[in-house]
């Protein structure tokens, strides 16, 4: 029996794919204590662990604050995060020092956990509710303008908020150390090798364990007429503009259509609806999936994964930079197709595209296959009560930045080289050319060697 404390962040997509883990652990006797929020109080109850409510921590929100928080911004989230582990220090010591946890399970983004466990020497898993991103898998992200903005405004205010930390005995270098998969640090990942991105250069420290599905029920697609779901999610799902566009693309398709808008739209300002279209606020989206012949869907990891473990295809419509990470593996193993095109027409060629072609349920069906042999909720169970783990296999990561690193000396050698010959030849005037453009160069090149190693592999 083991004492385990959990820890995640005040969101669901985060939260639920922890909770069947938690029920097996609880199932095997070990004593669970999960810190959340009064939000998700009744269904941490329902898997046996104890609730300890976090709510008096959360702060009072500014109306800035809490839009950047809607819009998912990189920034508000990671300040907000940090806020919550100063104001949390003193009840988690307290905490540490009653409960003595064998070990800490965390969410990947929750700092006060991951911090904490570090902090009073705990043995720490943490819980990765999409992939797992490292320096190569993070590739696979594409952020908009925006986001790309707010990243790069947001890290000055981080940073002020980083060094409050210092004094509570917190050692951190800086945000995205916090945030980013390393090969040293064990890791529930809920999905398997087979979607994971790069899964190769992931090191025995994690644990892919398949998708974290509330359902044993098997894909259903026998009835003639056909299905098509709709859903962008329950976060940034208030996008009336959207959900017409499918309506007016699907109104004359001989398929039925279900529209999941969210609490934000109300479904009677969609207009009058057509025969075929039915809208709710919020459905039953296993259930759904299960007989869905294609699912617009926003791409993230759980709506995906979900219709994977369905063996639906889907018309992929990411709108953030990790949504567009999952698209495009979906992508990769041709399960969906990406929406290029978001007007009406676009929307009617990509949904007859997938319906006339066997090709995109077949590669779903693939999937769906390799998700149900996954070790699930006991193997993440299993894992945890058996952390620490060492890992005796290579390094992938590690090797690559060692080749890396070696090509770059190389490269730079032959730049200082090229500048004193061009200073001695030519003219030491313009030389200072040659050192720029070297700059701007030296991160391509190292990424070409990156790639070329991983390829060789
Ligand atoms: N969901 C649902 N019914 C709905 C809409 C969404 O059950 O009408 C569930 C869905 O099954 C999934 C989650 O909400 O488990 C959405 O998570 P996801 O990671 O796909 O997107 P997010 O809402 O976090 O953007």
């Amino acid at each position: 029996m083991k004492r385990i404390a959990v820890f995640s962040i005040p969101a669901h997509g985060h939260t639920n794919p922890m909770l069947p883990v938690v029920s097996e652990l609880v199932k095997r006797g070990n004593k669970v204590r999960f810190y959340s929020f009064d939000e998700f109080g009744e269904k941490i109850k329902a898997t046996g662990a104890e609730f300890i409510s976090c709510n008096e921590f959360l702060g009072e929100l500014t109306k800035k604050e809490e839009q950047g928080l809607k819009k998912v911004s990189t920034t508000e989230m990671s300040i907000q995060d940090l806020r919550i582990t100063v104001r949390m220090n003193d009840f988690l010591a307290g905490e540490f020092a009653d409960f003595k946890p064998d070990v800490v399970y965390t969410d990947s983004v929750c700092f006060w956990g991951k911090l904490n466990a570090k902090k009073h020497n705990v043995p720490m898993v943490v819980s990765t509710s999409t992939f797992a991103f490292n320096q190569l898998s993070s590739k696979y992200m594409k952020n908009s303008p925006a986001e790309v903005a707010d990243m790069i405004f947001g890290l000055p205010k981080i940073s002020k908020e980083l060094k409050k930390l210092e004094p509570y005995g917190y050692k951190v270098d800086n945000v995205l150390s916090l945030v980013q998969s390393d090969n040293n640090t064990d890791s529930v990942v809920y999905t398997t090798k087979y979607f994971q991105p790069y899964s190769k250069c992931f090191s025995e420290h994690y644990a892919f364990v398949g998708p974290s599905v509330f359902s044993d029920k098997q894909p259903d697609k026998s009835t003639n007429r056909k299905l098509v779901y709709i859903s962008m999610g329950t976060v940034i799902n208030d996008r009336p503009d959207f959900y017409n566009k499918c309506i007016e693309a699907l109104k004359n398709i001989s398929a039925d259509v279900i529209i999941s808008c969210g609490n934000a739209v109300n479904p009677k300002n969609l207009g009058e609806l057509p025969k075929n279209v039915s809208v709710f606020p919020y459905v039953n989206q296993l259930e759904i999936l299960s007989k869905a012949d294609v699912f617009i869907t926003h791409c993230g990891m759980n709506s995906v994964s979900e219709s994977l473990y369905m063996a639906t295809p889907m018309v992929l419509y990411p709108q953030t930079g990790e949504q567009f990470a999952v698209a495009r593996r979906a992508a990769e193993i041709g399960a969906g197709i990406m929406l290029e095109n978001d007007s009406a027409e676009g929307i009617t060629k990509a949904v007859s595209e997938i319906l006339n072609n066997k090709k995109y349920s077949d590669s779903a069906f693939v999937c769906s296959v390799d998700f149900r042999k996954a070790s699930g909720a006991s193997g993440a169970a299993e894992f945890i009560e058996t952390a620490p783990h060492s890992a005796s296999g290579r390094d992938v990561i590690a090797e690559m930045n060692k080749e890396s690193g070696k090509y770059q000396l190389i490269y730079w050698a032959a730049v200082i080289a090229l500048i004193v010959l061009f200073c001695i030849f030519v003219t030491p005037k313009y030389s200072w050319i040659i050192g720029i453009v070297a700059g701007i160069l030296s991160t391509p090149f190292s990424q070409y060697i990156q790639e070329k190693y991983i390829r060789k592999l």
